[in-house]
């Protein structure tokens, strides 16, 4: 049995009974007949059905939200805006798909030539408990507005939302099996990534369980994309604005209580003006609400489950051994973890050079501007970076020294359905949402008149 675990109470709140072989068998048979059907519909039969898994989000966001804060420990008024998010991308891509996949003419000495863009198949997506719906949904609207078809192996501890998203399909009228869940543990992925119904894979999460779900596509020669862990930087050069770089770094460290593969987990400051930002950085973090995730002021919740909050607490604990030091927070009860700042943290502690997924931040500081960019890539991650600057020509010159998929100037690093998000490193390959998004699941078709 999978079970749902409500982690700031520690209440079970559902117990889930695993697939079978044989039902597992007949999911897959019926998403591989489904796509038969599916890959000959016009972009304005899915766009339609689309639109109205869209409004089905809007509609009863509170009831999904709920269930999410109920299995996650996301505060509620976060969870609301993950599910309004999840309609601006059903949104997007019902109004964009037809323009991103239409062919591309390319002038060669045929009598024509062009690329065609079409559908593959079933491709499976593994996906994480963060953001329970918007990571499924940045996968499935474009996957299904490409004509494939979408089966879930999502999270052991969010299968209530798991649930819920396949009731969102078909709730919007999506024909049975375009999207479906299949509620099962990791251990049976292997088997259905070999399955040859099976077309291709997309993973958000670890990078054991990417390496694991990336090797096994590899042997059977399927395409695998891969968005897993970051560990951005914040770089606060010495011109900043200070008390709006410090509010921006607060959110992007502390929002979905700091369980975000894109949060800004290591803050990078110019030394002279270190003591100032960090002051007012501790100021506002000391503001944030802990409390139950579905109270409305609440901002900081629980961590999903004790384990994590157990492997952060050890992060901190580690990089006080090695010299840090507890300016603010430190504590752990069960899931919740205290809004924790550390000064002092150099690159060979685990608060720097690992990931650190949940809500604590470390500050190092730098003196020259190379020191910091090069601070920044020697993370073993390359998902993102927030450049913190009043000269625009300064960041424009050295936006192509970071390694990583993203560099933002004076914002946090959000994925945007217009924008390409991925990464680089040990963050994994491909890119999702956008026009590059929808490529990385079609066969990209060279087609040659004489
Ligand atoms: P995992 O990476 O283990 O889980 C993510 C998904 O992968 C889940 O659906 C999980 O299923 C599945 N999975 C795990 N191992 C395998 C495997 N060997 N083969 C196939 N599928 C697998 O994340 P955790 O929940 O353990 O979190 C641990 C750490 O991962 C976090 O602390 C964070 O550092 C990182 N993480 C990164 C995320 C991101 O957004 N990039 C999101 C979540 C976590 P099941 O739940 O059944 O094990």
């Amino acid at each position: 049995m999978i079970e749902s675990k409500n982690p700031y109470t520690g209440e079970v709140l559902e117990k889930f009974k695993e697939l079978t072989k044989p039902e597992i068998d007949d999911a897959l048979q019926s998403a591989n007949s489904r796509f038969e059907k599916w890959r000959k519909t016009t972009f304005k039969e899915r766009a339609d059905l689309m639109m109205k898994a869209a409004a089905e989000l809007r509609n009863n966001k509170q009831e999904y939200a709920k269930d999410m804060s109920l299995e996650m420990g996301k505060p509620i008024t976060q969870a609301i805006a993950e599910i309004e998010k999840c309609a601006w991308v059903c949104e997007y891509y019902a109004e964009n798909a037809e323009k991103h996949l239409s062919p591309k003419k390319i002038k060669t000495d045929a009598s024509k030539s062009y690329v065609n863009y079409e559908p593959i198949g079933v491709v499976l997506a593994v996906m994480p408990w963060n953001y329970p719906f918007w990571q499924v949904f940045r996968f499935a609207a474009p996957a299904l507005m490409a004509g494939n078809i979408g089966v879930l192996k999502h999270a052991s501890n969010v299968m209530r939302s798991a649930n819920n998203i396949q009731k969102v399909f078909e709730r919007a009228g999506f024909p049975k099996s375009c999207f479906q869940n299949l509620v099962l543990g990791s251990s049976k992925i292997e088997d259905i990534i070999r399955d040859p119904r099976i077309k291709a894979v997309t993973l958000t999460g670890s990078k054991p369980a990417g390496a694991a779900v990336a090797s096994t596509a590899s042997e059977e020669i399927k395409k695998s994309v891969l968005e897993l862990g970051g560990s951005n930087a914040l770089v606060i050069f010495k011109d900043a604005n200070i008390s709006e770089s410090v509010k921006t770094c607060v959110q992007a460290r502390f929002q979905n209580t700091g369980q975000s593969c894109i949060a800004g987990k290591r803050l990078i400051i110019h030394e002279s003006i270190a003591d100032e930002f960090t002051e007012e950085f501790v100021k506002q973090v000391r503001e944030l609400k802990s409390g139950d995730p579905l109270d409305e002021d609440t901002f900081i919740g629980t961590m999903a489950r004790e384990d994590l909050a157990e492997d952060l607490e050890k992060q901190i604990q580690d990089s006080v051994k090695a010299g840090a030091k507890i300016i603010l927070g430190g504590k752990r009860d069960k899931a919740y973890m205290e809004p924790t700042i550390l000064t002092g943290v150099t690159s060979d502690m685990s608060m720097f050079k690992e990931e650190t997924f949940g809500p604590a931040i470390g500050v190092t500081t730098f003196k020259k501007e190379q020191e910091a960019i090069d601070l920044v890539n020697l993370s073993e991650f390359g998902l993102g970076v927030s450049i913190f600057t009043e000269d625009m020509d300064f960041a424009e010159k050295i936006v192509p020294e970071f390694e990583d998929g993203a560099v933002f100037v004076n914002e946090l690093v959000k994925s945007d359905p217009r924008l390409p998000f991925g990464g680089t490193k040990t963050s994994g390959y491909g890119r999702e949402l956008s026009e590059d998004g929808i490529r990385e699941f079609v066969n990209r078709k060279t087609v040659y008149f004489k």
